[in-house]
């Protein structure tokens, strides 16, 4: 197959895009249009969390598209209604909203939020979030994010999410007013560079907020749903909070997310939430699909023993290589560099041959890694023998 070089021009320019194109995935394989295979480890930025076209998920898009795909989110549907049941009986929470998308789920968790500053906490409306942290694209989520550069890009911003410091309790501390409702962070900023909160800090972050009466919002769209090899990364720490977000992996690859709270904090009442597709029993029936995968007996300790595998080989190639190290938890790691030369190391991974390897660089002085969670322990060590020759040679 060609690559249609003129078509390209069709589609607005929102990421320098190599000139190839994906027409099949098998597990941690991806194939392009030439018939070259990549090992996958960006996995759609840590969605496809049982690999390309699993047989679960394909079973479960077959057999629901058979039967009903759309009745309106006005209805009750059958796999929405166990996915809710399943999520709300594996964590701490009781109450849950689907949305399609990450950012989509966490404005819902900042519309919830502001419904009860406004209901409990005398028009309280501001939420603390963290530098570095991302949240999502829509202009809350991009207001809440921490990206050096976002506060300009999209201006004005959505007022009302000042930035404490990740790991840095008194600087939560020092934002805390009258008009303050909720603290909200990732358990480990992804987009950031795999950086995570210590449990010790997560901890008494629950300590202060409850204390000061403010709501806990986790964003666990990239750290939840096994990848951290609990089910929520929170779960490490043993904090319950009082709202989290899910996405990416909830989904394995289709546009699925939620929005979960403890009953206290469910205040919204008809009218203030809902969406067109939000809820479907085909997008519902495969999050069912990916959690009763992930509930399988064994299932999340071995993604904790592929992590410290993975963990292991990083290490190793950190030494070799007199690199500064590696950090992460379960199968959301990332590999420090001595220098910038991230983005050209993933140019130089995809391009090997005969097989390719895919690599993420969120930031220029790291690669992130995050394979599917069922990932076998010969391609973990594939991807070190291929990784290996690079960083002897790119960008030294
Ligand atoms: C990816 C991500 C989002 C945004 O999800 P989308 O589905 O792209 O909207 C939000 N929060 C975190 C922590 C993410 O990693």
């Amino acid at each position: 197959m060609e690559f249609p070089h003129a078509q390209v021009a069709s589609l607005m320019r929102i990421a320098p895009r190599p000139p190839l194109m994906f027409v099949r995935g098998e597990g941690s394989w991806l194939i392009d249009q030439t018939g070259k295979r990549y090992l996958d480890f960006i996995q759609g930025w840590a969605v496809n969390c049982l690999g390309h076209n699993p047989p679960a998920i394909r079973q479960a898009l077959a057999a629901q598209a058979d039967t009903l795909i759309n009745p309106s989110p006005a209805f009750y549907n059958a796999p929405a209604l166990q996915l809710a049941a399943l999520l709300t009986a594996h964590s701490c929470f009781n109450r849950v909203f689907f949305a399609n998308t990450g950012a989509e789920a966490n404005e819902g968790a900042i519309k919830l939020a502001r419904k009860y500053g406004r209901l409990h906490r005398g028009g309280a409306y501001k939420i603390i979030t963290f530098e570095h942290g991302f949240h999502g694209r829509t202009l809350a989520t991009m207001s809440a994010s921490g990206k050096p550069g976002w506060d300009r890009l999209f201006a004005p911003q959505v007022p009302g999410f000042p930035k404490a410091r990740l790991n840095d309790l008194d600087s939560v501390a020092a934002l805390i007013d009258a008009e303050t409702v909720a603290v909200m962070l990732e358990p480990i900023q992804g987009e950031g560079g795999v950086l995570p909160a210590s449990a010790e800090f997560l901890r008494a972050l629950r300590h202060l907020t409850t204390e000061r009466g403010l709501l806990l919002i986790v964003d666990e769209v990239q750290t939840g749903m096994g990848r951290t090899g609990r089910l929520f990364a929170h779960q490490h720490a043993d904090i319950a909070p009082d709202i989290m977000t899910l996405g990416k992996g909830i989904g394995g690859g289709v546009p699925l997310s939620a929005l979960l709270a403890q009953e206290s904090v469910c205040c919204f009442e008809p009218g203030d939430q809902g969406g067109t597709y939000n809820g479907n029993p085909l997008m519902t029936a495969v999050g069912v699909a990916v959690l009763e995968t992930l509930l399988a007996p064994g299932f999340l300790a071995e993604v904790a023993a592929l992590g410290a595998h993975l963990e292991m080989a990083l290490n190793a190639l950190a030494q070799r290589h007199q690199l500064p190290g590696e950090r992460g938890v379960g199968l959301l790691r990332a590999l420090l560099l001595d220098t910038d030369r991230g983005p050209a190391i993933v140019d130089a991974a995809r391009d090997l041959g005969p097989t390719g390897l895919l690599l993420n660089a969120p930031r220029p002085n790291l690669l992130r890694f995050m394979p599917a969670l069922n990932i076998g322990r010969d391609d973990i060590d594939w991807m070190i023998e291929l990784l290996d020759p690079l960083l002897a040679t790119v960008g030294r």
